[in-house]
């Protein structure tokens, strides 16, 4: 056995038997030496990246802000009733997004249909109100947005009990390797190590690694304390527009839509979309809500919870007249508002920013969806995820 082999062998002992799987996705192997290596953030880009590293053995610490995994991916389950849910983040997974599905089947969640294939969808086109097939809805969404959002219904799909059961089940494997509940305040690098700096219960703490991996958002990060990093880099940081997405949701006594042969989605002449989250979960009660694109998103983010409800209310109820009789009651996500994300998503470019290893050299790394391709998505979070554990795991020190 040679050295590569026996640290391999060491490290992934180390890691635990319930890391070690028979195919990985990157690789079986070290390539570089095993390395300290600190995450920080737990949303997919850092649970992927952790995920991976760990089975090859290198040391792995992710430290998160929140006291949950996920980050932008996020199921609610509160203030509904009887057990129904509704997504704050990501819901849809196309069909085309290898790595995403590829995750869903390694670690066994389920999959089921995004859009109902029973009842009409409705969709206004000019002045027209048009009661049309779901494909009728993916395709006013195709026109819209770009064949990104478009196509069959029957390409998209949704992970059944909640899109975030998905890094729930990467992080349960990771286990005691993340630590919640620790906001980072900086992060700097010399020639020998990346220290990060973060809060935890109240006191401040230091952590140093061979490696660094930062997978928090730009729109995050610009307000955290940087060492080490070039001017240029600082540069794109500082500048990243993201942008704001709002959701309201309403939940209904019963989904009497139904009864008028309606399935709850429609697409509307400002271009929101309307979803009925719940139409694959059990009845009566349902719950009814809005998708709130940047132009309309930022109004909505600067008013009271109150105003979100009740003018979202009056918009629906004329779209789905009955529903101020069977509401029951409503809450909103905005993504401006949220403090470890201030926004939805950005690009950036992995090319414009450039690699941690590249002419600048630099010991901290760095992911997630808006250096990536398919940035606003988990297929570009997880695809840099990947891409910076190959730049960590070639890293010869
Ligand atoms: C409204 C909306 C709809 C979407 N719809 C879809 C969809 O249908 N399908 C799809 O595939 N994708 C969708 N996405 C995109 C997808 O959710 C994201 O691309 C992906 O989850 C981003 O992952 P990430 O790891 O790059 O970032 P994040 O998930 O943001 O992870 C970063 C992590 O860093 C943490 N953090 C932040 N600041 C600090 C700090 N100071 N210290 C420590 N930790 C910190 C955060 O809490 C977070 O956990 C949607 C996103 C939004 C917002």
């Amino acid at each position: 056995m040679n050295r590569r082999q026996f640290l391999r062998n060491a490290a992934v002992a180390a890691a635990g038997a319930s890391l070690v799987r028979p195919s990985l996705s990157y690789a079986s192997v070290l390539t570089g030496p095993a390395k300290k290596v600190v995450i920080l953030g737990a949303g997919m880009a850092g649970l992927v990246a952790g995920y991976e590293l760990a089975v090859l053995g290198h040391d792995v610490t992710i430290i998160e802000a929140r006291m949950r995994p996920g980050g932008r991916v996020h199921t609610l389950h509160e203030p509904f009733s009887d057990g129904l849910y509704a997504e704050a983040g990501a819901a849809r997974i196309p069909d085309d997004h290898d790595l995403t599905l590829k995750y869903v089947k390694l670690f066994e969640v389920p999959l089921e249909p995004m859009y109902p294939s029973a009842l009409s969808a409705l969709r206004f086109d000019g002045g027209d109100r048009r009661e049309v097939p779901i494909d009728g809805f993916t395709d006013a969404l195709g026109g819209h947005f770009g064949f990104e959002l478009g196509g069959n219904p029957s390409r998209w799909r949704k992970i059944k009990g909640g899109t975030d059961m998905l890094p729930k089940a990467i992080a349960r494997r990771l286990a005691e390797k993340i630590q919640y509940g620790s906001p980072v305040v900086k992060i700097e690098q010399d020639a020998r190590s990346a220290t990060t700096t973060y809060l935890h219960a109240g006191s401040s703490q230091k952590i140093v690694a061979d490696r660094l991996l930062c997978t928090i958002p730009f729109s995050v990060l610009r307000n955290i304390e940087m060492d080490g990093i070039s001017d240029r880099k600082i540069d794109v940081i500082k500048r990243a527009r993201y942008d704001a997405v709002c959701r309201v949701y309403l939940q209904t006594r019963n989904r009497y839509w139904e009864r008028k042969g309606l399935n709850g989605f429609a697409f509307t002449r400002s271009g929101i979309e309307i979803w009925h989250p719940t139409w694959s979960q059990l009845g009566p009660r349902g719950i009814l809500m809005t998708y709130v694109r940047p132009g309309e998103a930022e109004r909505i983010t600067n008013l009271k919870e109150t105003e979100r409800v009740s003018s979202t209310l009056t918009q629906l109820d004329e779209i789905f007249p009955g529903l101020r009789t069977n509401f029951e009651g409503a809450s909103s996500k905005c993504w401006l508002d949220d403090e470890w994300s201030r926004g939805a998503w950005s690009f950036v470019g992995f090319k414009d920013f450039g690699t941690a290893i590249g002419v600048e050299g630099g010991r901290i790394h760095f992911a997630g969806e808006h250096l990536s391709q398919w940035s606003s998505w988990m297929q570009g979070a997880i695809s840099s995820g990947l891409r910076a554990v190959k730049e960590i795991d070639e890293a010869q020190n």
